[in-house]
């Protein structure tokens, strides 16, 4: 297939996921029709297609209504937070050692300051969680405070380019919550012990959401995986993160069926539409791992992209646990693009799923991914603009080259 037809059908598939259909959190109606759509594309191309279910928790935000001894501020809800109902007095508190000294049961919570630079580590998030934000998350639960209001600024490393940003993001705390801005804080502040009447109509709504898996050369165990993740945060079209990921994974799937590498041959490529990156629960991941328990050793290689095609930048490579032969092949498949850099190792995307498990792994993401992260992951404004269809079809011509060159003798499982 021409380049030109490629990125004819890469505009089309972020036209359908990225503006049609735009945020698509895991167990959102948006999320169902993407997967729907990913799955329909992969099979009409003639690969074998799995869609596992599994339970998730969606959420419908709606209005927060504040006011605090006779003035009114604007809030969020956090999301996947319970809405609440709460009248009752103002408590303040900056660190966690004030959250669990003060007498908090049964107040408004305002939590500012040193306690609420971070957003919080979901609860059940067992891969990375820091110790610092189990101990908030202790205490507050020992508080048990009426509900939360959460002062915030900026935390680009944890909640991309929102400003203020939820401190609180998990379905599985029970405290109901809110956040607004420093400023609205800092005003807040001056009214300890006032009368709180705080309105949220947040609500949470048992769901399902599903993985896409599809697979070319299904009769070999041994084989290389290519994943993106389908699913977005709210609020967002999630254009870079990570819509162009899931088209790039489309565009290498007319690449297979036009030239299949998985075919008979020892090696099946496996392409997964992961969907959970953005979810507290990581559902699409937790149920990867589950169905693949005692068989990631078969994987030959894991390759994962997210925050790839910016139209403002190349595309950086990083790899995760590959051996010097397995760098060559990598060296030789990809090395040949010029819109592929090496980069330096990240953590925070689905290869980490792999790596952490002992399987050779590779990402791909913008080589601006910093700024990026900082101003548009995450927000309204990662709309389908900043994504370059031919990019995609290079990486997605890259990624096809590099899968045919891996080495039988590492496909055929050493
Ligand atoms: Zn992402």
């Amino acid at each position: 297939m021409t380049t030109e037809r490629l990125a004819t059908r890469a505009r089309q598939h972020l036209q359908r996921l990225c503006v049609e259909i735009g945020e698509r959190p895991a167990g959102s109606p948006g999320n169902q029709a993407a997967t729907d759509y990913v799955a329909q594309v992969f099979a009409e191309l003639g690969l074998a297609v799995a869609t596992p279910r599994f339970e998730v928790l969606h959420w419908a935000g709606g209005d927060v209504r504040l006011a605090v001894g006779g003035e009114t501020f604007v809030a969020e809800p956090s999301p996947y937070s319970l809405g609440c109902r709460v009248r009752a007095p103002l408590a303040i508190a900056s660190t966690v050692e004030e959250v669990d000294s003060g007498d908090l049961a049964g107040h408004v919570l305002l939590l500012r300051g040193d306690v609420a630079r971070e957003q919080l580590m979901p609860k059940g998030f067992t891969f990375f969680n820091p110790e610092r934000h189990q101990r908030i998350v202790a205490a507050l639960e020992r508080a048990r405070p009426a509900a939360v209001i959460a002062a915030t600024g900026v935390d680009p490393s944890l909640a991309g380019g929102l400003s203020p940003f939820p401190l609180v993001e998990d379905g599985d705390i029970t405290i109901p919550s809110v956040y607004l801005s420093e400023a609205e804080g800092e005003r807040l502040a001056r009214l300890p012990g006032a009368h709180v009447r705080l309105e949220s109509d947040a609500e949470r709504v048992e769901s399902w959401g599903c993985n896409v898996i599809a697979t070319q050369g299904a009769g070999s165990t041994r084989r290389v995986v290519a994943c993106a993740h389908v699913d977005t945060k709210l609020a967002t079209p999630g254009a870079l993160d990570d819509g162009a990921g899931v088209v790039a994974l489309l565009l290498l799937a007319e690449l297979l069926r036009d030239v299949p590498v998985g075919q008979g041959a020892a090696l099946a490529v496996e392409l997964v539409a992961m969907n959970g990156e953005d979810h507290y629960a990581n559902p699409g991941e937790m149920a990867y791992l589950a169905a693949n328990e005692g068989r990631m050793g078969d994987i030959a290689l894991a390759i994962n992209l997210d925050g790839v095609g910016y139209v403002g930048g190349r595309d950086a490579v990083s790899t995760y646990g590959c051996d010097a032969a397995l760098e060559d092949v990598i060296a030789g498949g990809l090395g040949a693009e010029p819109s592929l850099v090496p980069g330096p190792p990240w953590f925070q995307g689905d290869h980490a799923l792999f790596a952490m498990q002992g399987v050779p792994a590779l990402a791909v993401t913008s080589e601006r991914v910093e700024e990026l992260v900082a101003a548009v992951v995450h927000t309204p404004a990662d709309t389908v603009d900043l994504v370059d269809p031919e990019k995609l079809v290079r990486l997605a011509r890259a990624l096809h080259r590099l899968i045919a060159r891996l080495p039988l003798d590492r496909v055929a499982g050493r």
